[in-house]
């Protein structure tokens, strides 16, 4: 049975991923931010922390024996201008957002190193390269998600590891909850496909990627409906 570890599974694009791989066959790896209860309807392992905290996915990758798939999944927003973030709030979306792909791929990389084969998947988003007013933070993270892709994946492609990440426009998950009606028929009206995209969607790529052939790695694929 192949293995997979999500983060963020509990709600979102996480959620409609640990549900597909479910589906598929997979062992699960879940991790939720806060309580394991958020994951009973999944089967497998449940964690519970701060995908930010070195010994927190230390502890976790320890039961893990043999990885063949990991989804950087976890991840903030933070809306507002430069001037007014506080370091604290700086640090947070960077350390949730990017250092934490750092400490799972630092613990799963020597894992999928001894069987020669492995998939690697992080969630980006649109704003990794295109960047957003009002969030600079969030864009830079995700920048750095899109270059940590495109590196990682040079680094391991020879040891047959493949590096992807997805770069969603707008899902309907509660990352755009903050949205009035009005808000929501703004963004939608500037999307070709004139809808959102649905987190099984986004969930669907993600598989897509886990079970790809070797030759496709340190892509950044864009998930967004013609937006950009
Ligand atoms: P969501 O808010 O529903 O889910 C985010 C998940 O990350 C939750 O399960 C949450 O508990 C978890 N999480 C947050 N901080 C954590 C921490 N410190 N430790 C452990 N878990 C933590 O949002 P979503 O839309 O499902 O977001 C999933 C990913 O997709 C994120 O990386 C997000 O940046 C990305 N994304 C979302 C959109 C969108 O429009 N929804 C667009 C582009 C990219």
């Amino acid at each position: 049975m192949k293995t997979v570890l999500i983060t963020g599974a509990s709600r979102g694009i996480g959620r409609a991923a640990a549900q597909k791989f479910q589906k598929e066959g997979y062992e699960l790896f879940l991790i939720c931010h806060r309580d394991v209860r958020d994951l009973q309807e999944f089967k497998g392992h449940h964690f519970a922390g701060d995908v930010g905290d070195p010994s927190f996915i230390k502890s976790v990758m320890d039961e893990i024996e043999s990885l063949d798939v990991l989804v950087n999944n976890a991840g903030i927003a933070y809306y507002g201008l430069l001037q007014d973030m506080t370091f604290d709030e700086w640090d947070s979306v960077i350390r949730t957002n990017l250092t934490s792909m750092f400490l799972t791929c630092r613990e799963a990389v020597p894992k999928m190193l001894r069987k020669r084969s492995g998939k690697i998947i992080n969630v980006s988003s649109v704003w990794g390269s295109e960047g957003a007013a009002l969030e600079t933070a969030y864009s830079a993270s995700k920048g750095g998600v899109d270059a940590f892709t495109r590196a990682l994946a040079k680094e391991l492609a020879p040891s047959n590891i493949q590096v992807n990440a997805i770069a969603p426009g707008v899902i309907d998950t509660d990352m755009n909850k903050h949205l009035s009606q009005e808000e929501r028929s703004a963004l939608v009206s500037e999307i070709p496909a004139d809808r959102m995209g649905s987190p099984e969607e986004a969930a669907e790529l993600i598989f897509q990627l886990a079970e790809s052939n070797s030759y496709l790695t340190g892509q950044v694929i864009s998930l967004n409906g013609g937006w950009f």
